[in-house]
């Protein structure tokens, strides 16, 4: 224990300098953590589902999280199950191969529950829309709250459209 404390301490804070548009992530990260200091006592947990997307959205979604964006700082913590999350962030469009686990996702999720569409895929079906194998956009099959569009939407996008799920 002392040995990883000492580390703890020896290595200090890593998170790199943002690249140009760190301002505007700073104004939205400042806003975030106002808003889930308040709302949810300093932090808000986040069950990511891939409802059947590309993965672009998730990439982007990988990226608020590393240690240049580091949504952490904020407040913001990703879980892997539901039963713990205040928040799904579910990305489309939904597969016929995933509608039953996204309906379980959601009835595990204790409520009072957030459920944020993102992507284009994820709030109407996107590129994707409805087939043979996609059921269309998440609302389709469970309710939702707030829809971050963009294709893929960027880290800012996705940090604004969290704060604005929040604010509700
Ligand atoms: S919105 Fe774009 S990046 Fe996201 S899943 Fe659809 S096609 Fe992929």
């Amino acid at each position: 224990m002392i040995r990883i404390l000492r580390q703890i301490f020896r290595t200090g804070i890593v998170t790199e300098p943002l690249p140009s548009g760190g301002a505007e992530i700073e104004e939205i990260g400042a806003h975030l953590e106002e808003t889930i200091r308040r709302r949810f006592s300093r932090s808000l947990t986040i069950r990511q589902v891939d409802a059947g997307s590309c993965n672009g959205c998730e990439l982007e979604i990988h990226a608020i999280n590393n240690s240049i964006y580091n949504c952490e700082r904020f407040g913001i913590h990703f879980t892997a199950s539901p039963r713990f999350a205040d928040m799904l962030l579910v990305t489309g469009p939904v597969t016929h191969n995933m509608e039953i686990a996204l309906r379980r996702t959601y009835v595990s999720t204790p409520p009072p529950k957030l459920v944020v569409a993102v992507g284009d895929c994820g709030c109407n079906g996107g590129i994707f829309g409805e087939s043979y194998a996609s059921l269309g956009g998440i609302h389709k099959v469970i309710p939702v709250d707030a829809c971050i569009r963009g294709c893929p939407p960027t880290p800012a996008d996705l940090l604004n459209g969290i704060l604005k799920a929040v604010k509700g």
